[in-house]
This record gives structure tokens, C-alpha cells and sequence, in this order.
């Protein structure tokens, strides 16, 4: 299969499209092979996502960045479609929100760790990740 073309990509949520376009690649984080880049050509593929900062790169050359919470991926050589529980895009990000989120799950865990805990704040890694990149999970000033 030739490594050439485009992959039409959908990403939904329960409620809503929240994206549909075509990329030249496609970056998302499954739960049993970590993170994983499909191009076009990729063989059949379905797998289960965790909490991440999924990339879309698009056919004009700007980049699609998007927080998704668990779903499920589906790959074929001309398509990547992702069913995500729950998903946003990068520009409805409230960066606030989720950095008040990380510090809530991070106090809390103090605590005991309970896998609600520690999913919220895997949930608000993928948000500041998506929004702001590697500075804002480590709380850079900026
Ligand atoms: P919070 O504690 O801030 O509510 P959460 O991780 O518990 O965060 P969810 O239950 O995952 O929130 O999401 C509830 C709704 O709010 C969803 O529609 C989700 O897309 C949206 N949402 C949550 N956090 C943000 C955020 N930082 N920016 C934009 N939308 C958000």
C-alpha cells in the first residue's frame, strides 16, 4: 500500500463531530501500545484509547490539537476515526479550569489514590497538554 495520499479523519464525542477533515497523520495514545502515529496506508487497526493530547496534521500543514478522554480508535488505510467518551479541541480548552482541576487531583491524591482521582487528573494532563504543551503540565510560569 503506498505511503502517499491523505486519511480522512472524524473525531466525535457521544454528543457531538467535533472534527472532520483530512491530515497526513494522525497521533494518539492507546491503552495497550502507548502512543501511536497512523499515516495513510495503515492496516486495519482498532484499539482503546486512554486519557491524551491527540495531533492531527493537517493536509495544509497546521496542526489540529485535541484533549481526548478514552474511546476507541478505528484505522483503515484512508481513514482514522476516533470515538472518544469525551473530547475538545485545543481552542475550547479553558486552561484555567484545567489547571484548577490538576491541583485539586494532585492535593487529593496526597490522600489516597483512587482511580477517580487519578483519572481526573489524567483527564486535566490532556487538556493542559493539548492547550499549552509540556510547560503547562510541569505549572511554568508564562
Ligand atoms: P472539572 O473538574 O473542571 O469539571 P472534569 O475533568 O471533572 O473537570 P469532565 O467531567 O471530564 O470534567 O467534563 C465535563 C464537561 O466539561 C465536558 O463536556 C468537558 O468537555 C468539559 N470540560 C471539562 N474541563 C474542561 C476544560 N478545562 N475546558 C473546556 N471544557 C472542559
Amino acid at each position: 500500500m503506498a505511503e502517499t495520499g491523505s486519511l480522512r479523519v472524524e473525531v466525535v464525542s457521544p454528543e457531538r463531530v467535533l472534527f472532520s477533515g483530512e491530515a497526513t497523520q494522525v497521533i494518539t495514545r492507546t491503552l495497550d501500545g502507548g502512543e501511536i502515529a497512523f499515516l495513510p496506508g495503515h492496516i486495519s487497526f482498532l484499539g482503546a484509547l486512554v486519557e491524551n493530547h491527540t495531533r492531527i496534521y493537517l493536509t495544509g500543514g497546521a496542526v489540529q490539537d485535541l484533549a481526548v478522554h478514552g474511546g476507541f480508535v478505528e484505522v483503515a488505510p484512508d481513514h482514522v476515526t476516533i470515538l472518544s467518551d469525551s473530547a475538545e479541541l485545543a481552542a475550547d480548552i479553558d486552561i484555567a479550569r484545567a489547571r484548577a482541576a490538576k491541583q485539586r487531583a494532585e492535593e487529593a491524591m496526597r490522600g489516597e489514590h483512587d482511580a477517580t482521582v487519578e483519572s481526573a487528573l489524567r483527564r486535566a494532563h490532556a487538556r493542559l497538554a493539548a492547550s499549552g504543551g509540556v510547560n503547562e503540565i510541569l505549572g511554568a510560569k508564562h
